[in-house]
């Protein structure tokens, strides 16, 4: 038997509409890319994505069409949000740190139709044009007086579009399984694939960030969204922010220590998302000139491993409390959050510490389970660690136009590609990423550990960890490590300093000196690159076969 309830579809332009309704004249603020401070509320902004919905449609654009953006966060990027995915195109936000040959890739693979693009991004693009293949039109994201010259074929001036059409727009209703928004994951190996959000994905999503116990977000908050709109849509805040009612503060491209804490000082930001280099060069600013934060109260990270010392720094110098987030683009990003259950907030502060370090536990909407290779699930217990799975309404079931083949198991759970465990109150702690994890015997060695330990010596400025191959053992670790300038450091000294911190069996094998170590574009260590240069590395301890 059917409920007797209304089916009105989950539409990411409900959530616009009840923004400018309900709290129209919330503020919403911008560190423009020219400089200044751009100020307007939700009411505006509304209208402005309308107008902007009717520029598309003028355009010829329809259901399904990929739109482009190559933008910082900004209001004007928050604006297109809606206006695409309002009007039923695809939103499209592509990273402007990625390589040239990466973004030819992806504008080429998604079919983008238009580009919008920030005024400060045009040389890039005009490098680039000539590559892109389906880009009829390139918008440039600023006003007729700082409008630049350019070679970019069909470029239009945003603020000119906005003026020449009006927000008389009542949004289309469609299926809430209509895609809204794409987003490529960076990929260390293959082609970056892309993710396609959907209006109800994204809605649900939304609702779940906004619970006290996810991130909370509420119209009393004050929200500063560091991580970039094009990194799974700054983890779904300007969707949140907008069904919550609450102000929004974006940064522009002034992601600096100097700029972050000025922009969280004027506007009594009161909650802010990052990863952990945004919360270093914060920190450091704040050291070197004696400030602190005055009304910031919860700093949620994410992307990668918060270290201790950030969380303790937060907590102790600027009674702010730092919840760590795991996630990832697949997932809309958010899979687990750091909020505390009851009791652990009365904990001494260095047992909560110990809680805080952990990814944060499951949230409503994510089911998680971890397993070994055999696909056998483990006891939750803290210590067993095992490949992590998930399965919920905004986790990915394929990448778009199927790359990559079939990534759900026969019960849809989706492999992360991470290695955690999970104790028993359901904190998990990700121990590494399953291509890295060193398999050594039959156990697993968790590159990560080895290098935190590395790089708690004061003469180490990077650490990293593969494993290699032995004949023995399958594969042991291999450490590699990037001297800070003057240090002598070596492999010997490296060994003694690790021996109390890990246990014996995880020793590396060896210890190579290196001047520097491979990146990819979002930062993260290209294991996978150092893999292929030292697979045949002869580790000192591979005559042990023999034994
Ligand atoms: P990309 O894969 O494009 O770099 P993602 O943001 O999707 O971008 O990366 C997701 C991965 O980042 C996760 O699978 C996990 O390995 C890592 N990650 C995310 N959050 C954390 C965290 N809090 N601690 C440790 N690793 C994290």
């Amino acid at each position: 038997m059917r409920g007797l309830i209304q089916g009105r579809q989950l539409l990411i332009s409900t959530l616009i509409d009840y923004a400018a309704e309900f709290h129209g004249d919330t503020e919403i603020v911008t560190k423009t890319v020219e400089g200044p401070i751009h100020r307007y509320t939700y009411g505006e902004s509304q209208s402005r994505a309308k107008s902007m919905a009717k520029a598309l449609a003028g355009f010829g654009v329809k259901l399904g069409d990929r739109i482009g953006t190559l933008a910082w966060n900004t209001h004007r990027h928050f604006e297109l949000y809606y206006a695409t995915s309002g009007m039923g195109s695809i939103c499209h936000t592509l990273n402007p740190r990625l390589f040239a040959e990466q973004l030819t890739y992806i504008v080429n693979h998604a079919e983008d139709k238009f580009l919008f693009l920030d005024s400060n991004l045009v040389p890039l693009v005009e490098q680039l044009a000539p590559t892109f293949e389906s880009v009829e039109g390139y918008i440039v994201m600023t006003d007729e007086e700082t409008m630049p010259e350019t070679s970019l074929p069909n470029a239009l001036c945003y603020e000119t579009l906005i003026k020449e059409n009006d927000d008389d727009l009542e949004w289309p209703s469609f299926e809430e399984t209509t895609a809204s928004s794409l987003c490529y994951t960076s990929g260390t190996t293959g082609n970056p694939k892309g993710v396609l959000y959907a209006h109800r994905s994204t809605v649900l999503h939304s609702w779940a960030a906004c619970m006290p116990d996810v991130l909370g977000i509420n119209s009393r908050d004050t929200i500063l969204p560091i991580v970039p709109m094009f990194h799974a849509n700054a983890w779904g805040i300007p969707y949140a922010a907008a069904m919550a009612g609450a102000k929004m503060v974006f940064p522009g491209p002034h992601l600096d220590g100097e700029s972050v804490w000025k922009l969280m000082d004027q506007e009594k930001v009161s909650f802010t998302a990052g990863v952990p280099t945004v919360w270093l060069m914060l920190l450091t600013y704040m050291r070197e000139t004696g400030t602190t934060l005055e009304h910031v109260k919860r700093v949620v990270s994410g992307g990668s491993a918060v270290p201790r010392a950030m969380i303790e720094e937060f907590e102790e110098k600027h009674d702010c409390r730092m919840i760590h987030a795991w996630g990832m683009t697949e997932m809309s990003p958010l899979g687990s959050v750091g909020t505390f259950k009851a009791g652990v907030g009365d904990l001494p502060a260095q047992e909560r510490y110990d809680i805080q370090v952990k990814q944060g536990r499951g949230i409503y909407g994510v089911e998680i389970k971890i397993v070994d290779d055999d696909g056998k699930e483990l006891p939750r217990d803290g210590v067993a660690f095992g490949n992590l799975l998930v399965r919920g309404p905004w986790i990915c079931d394929s990448y778009f136009k199927g790359e990559g083949g079939d990534v759900l198991d026969a019960d849809d759970w989706f492999d992360t590609g991470d290695v955690c465990n999970i104790d028993a109150q359901g904190y998990i702690q990700i121990v590494d990423r399953s291509k890295d994890v060193i398999k050594s015997g039959g156990e697993w060695i968790s590159s990560i550990d080895l290098e935190n330990a590395a790089v708690g010596h004061p003469e180490v400025a990077e650490a990293c960890v593969i494993g290699v191959p032995h004949p023995r053992w399958d594969e042991r670790p291999l450490l590699l490590i990037v001297r800070d300038p003057g240090s002598q450091i070596g492999k010997d000294e490296m060994l003694t300093y690790l021996e109390d911190k890990i246990v014996k069996w995880w020793m590396p094998d060896d210890v190579l000196v290196v001047e520097e170590l491979p990146h990819t574009a979002t930062g993260k260590l290209l294991k996978s690159q150092l893999r292929e240069e030292y697979a045949d590395h002869k580790l000192p301890t591979a005559g042990e076969a023999a034994e």
